[in-house]
């Protein structure tokens, strides 16, 4: 990736945004002119890809990250409620309902104290 990267934001040249051609690099002016449809550009062309680009990894590693934070957070997945922990006292455990096979038989409401980790079940 970072071979990537480094190719992009130093050597790789721009794309034309009318015709999509491949630009030449930047001039001392500060702007190129497109071989295939000779329209003029500015600097901003590269600015505009550069920013592309680092959106991108951005938002790749805020992807990657958000996952490891879910898969930590395994056991105390689900809404969390003001319910008092018996073990430590926390005011505060996670719940997930289970329904069983008929309507008539209620639900079990698992509960997971955010600190502590102590599980308790309840049915309704
Ligand atoms: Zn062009
Ligand atoms: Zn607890």
């Amino acid at each position: 990736m970072a071979s990537i990267k480094d190719s992009c934001f130093i050597t790789a040249p721009g794309f034309c945004p009318d015709c999509g051609s491949i630009l030449p690099l930047l001039g001392e002016r500060g702007g190129v002119m497109c071989y295939a449809c000779k329209r003029e550009w500015g600097s901003e062309v590269f600015g505009d890809m550069e920013m592309t680009y680092t959106i991108n990894f951005n938002s790749k590693h805020t992807y990657s990250s958000s996952r490891e934070a879910d898969d930590s957070e395994d056991d105390a997945d689900g809404p969390v409620v003001e319910r008092r922990c018996p073990q430590c006292q926390n005011d505060k455990m996670s719940y997930a309902t289970l329904q069983l096979r008929s309507a008539d038989e209620g639900q079990t409401v698992f509960y997971t104290c955010t600190k502590c980790k102590y599980k308790e079940t309840e049915n309704s």
